[in-house]
């Protein structure tokens, strides 16, 4: 199960407080949630969410659909 931070939106395996900024505003990361890739201006949806990596599925430049596995620690996301 994941979870993301109301405040600093980065997204993490702890369900009583968020692991970047300590803050207890944290929800539960539902399945087709959208978020982004830090360092990257890949945006996308959340296809499956595991302990440590979520799978996303997102549109790329070329206009392709890409499914493709990422790190939570890599994951932000977006309202
Ligand atoms: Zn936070």
């Amino acid at each position: 199960m994941l979870y993301y931070c109301m405040d600093c939106k980065r997204v993490f395996n702890n369900s009583s407080e968020c692991t970047y900024c300590s803050c207890n505003n944290v929800k539960k990361l539902n399945q087709n949630a959208p978020v982004n890739v830090i360092g990257s201006k890949i945006k996308g949806r959340i296809l499956k969410a595991k302990s440590d990596n979520v799978r996303l599925i997102y549109v790329d430049s070329h206009k392709n659909t890409i499914i493709k596995d990422f790190d939570v620690d890599k994951i932000r996301k977006i309202l």
